[in-house]
């Protein structure tokens, strides 16, 4: 139905990420809204180009209710991207009317146990559906997390996923976003990263993001306080157990302790957080009208 990108109206520019932008759009024909992502990138730039295609593979494999579907993968011959002598690549998706977790913890400063335990649930759903298919998503954070008017948590932007081949294999380390990273990421040497489960990152990242909706500010630094690199490495490489927020249930925090287990050898697998009370119970709906709860600008 969106086979003509030229059929689509740019309304507003959603987001912009690491070589790209990310418009809302609007399919005239069929009277629909998307959001149409557009990477641009020049001939030299043969990794991006090469992550691109990456993005683009897995996309068009993924089909989940927890992940934000792609309809539609340009490659290259869209004219906005021929500019500059570029090629590009372009990909029509779901559009999440809420935006992403980052602007709704901007608005909301905390969430209350209940609608992260809802959130939680639907990470561990996309996550497990992505493991399932040796997809690691490598960036779970709160701007890859989007909210819909339906008040459901999908994962998008694989940006930089990478389908693991052999259940153990070196990683890339450079890949993701460093405040979100496992020990086994941040220091291979010291947490026995070279043999590394890939999978495993994943659930650190889930633990990382839970604390910082609870909080409403990122877990590992003062408050207020620009996130200086080494420090933050300091509090995620070292041995020491990392402190749970007081405020925390015991259910939160035996749930985020398991993700938040610095040998990724005893960290908790996605198969296991599924059957964790704070999400297993009935008491624990897939989708939280408290998401809706704040005023959207766009
Ligand atoms: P970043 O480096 O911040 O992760 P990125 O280049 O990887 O960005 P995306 O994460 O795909 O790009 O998108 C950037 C932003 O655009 C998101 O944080 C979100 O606010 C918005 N956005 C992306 N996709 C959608 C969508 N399907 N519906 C609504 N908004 C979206
Ligand atoms: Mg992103």
């Amino acid at each position: 139905a969106t086979k003509n990108l030229l059929s689509l109206e740019k309304l507003t520019v959603l987001g912009h990420g690491n070589g790209g932008t990310v418009y809302k759009v609007h399919h005239k024909k069929n009277q629909t809204l998307y959001a149409l992502k557009v990477l641009r990138f020049n001939q030299n730039a043969l990794d991006i180009s090469q992550q691109a295609k990456c993005e683009a593979e897995i996309l068009r494999r993924v089909d989940s209710p927890y992940i934000v579907k792609c309809h539609e993968v340009f490659d290259d011959n869209y004219s906005e991207s021929q500019v500059n002598g570029g090629s590009g690549i372009s990909f029509v998706m779901e559009y999440m009317e809420r935006g992403s977790l980052h602007d709704v913890l901007r608005e909301h400063k905390a969430l209350p146990e209940e609608v992260i335990s809802v959130l939680a649930k639907r990470v561990l759903g996309g996550l497990n559906y992505l493991h399932g298919m040796n997809i690691v998503h490598r960036d779970i954070k709160p701007s890859n997390l989007l909210v819909n008017d339906k008040g459901e948590v999908k994962i998008a932007d694989f940006g930089v996923s990478h389908v693991v081949k052999g259940r153990f294999e070196a990683s890339d380390c450079s890949a993701g976003t460093r405040a979100y990273m496992s020990p086994e990421r941040v220091d291979p040497e010291k947490w026995g990263g070279e043999n590394a489960d890939e999978f495993a990152g994943d659930v650190w990242s889930l633990g990382v993001l839970m604390l910082e909706c609870l909080l409403g500010h990122f877990p590992f630094t003062d408050v207020g306080q620009k996130t200086d690199w080494v420090t933050l490495m300091c509090v995620i490489c070292s041995g020491e157990k990392l402190e749970m927020p007081e405020k925390a249930s015991r259910e939160f925090k035996s749930f985020v302790q398991r993700c938040l287990e610095k040998d990724w050898r005893k960290r908790a697998t996605v198969g296991e957080l599924l059957d964790h009370p704070l999400v297993n119970s009935k008491s624990c709906p897939s989708s939280s009208k408290e998401l809706l709860n704040y005023p959207k600008h766009c």
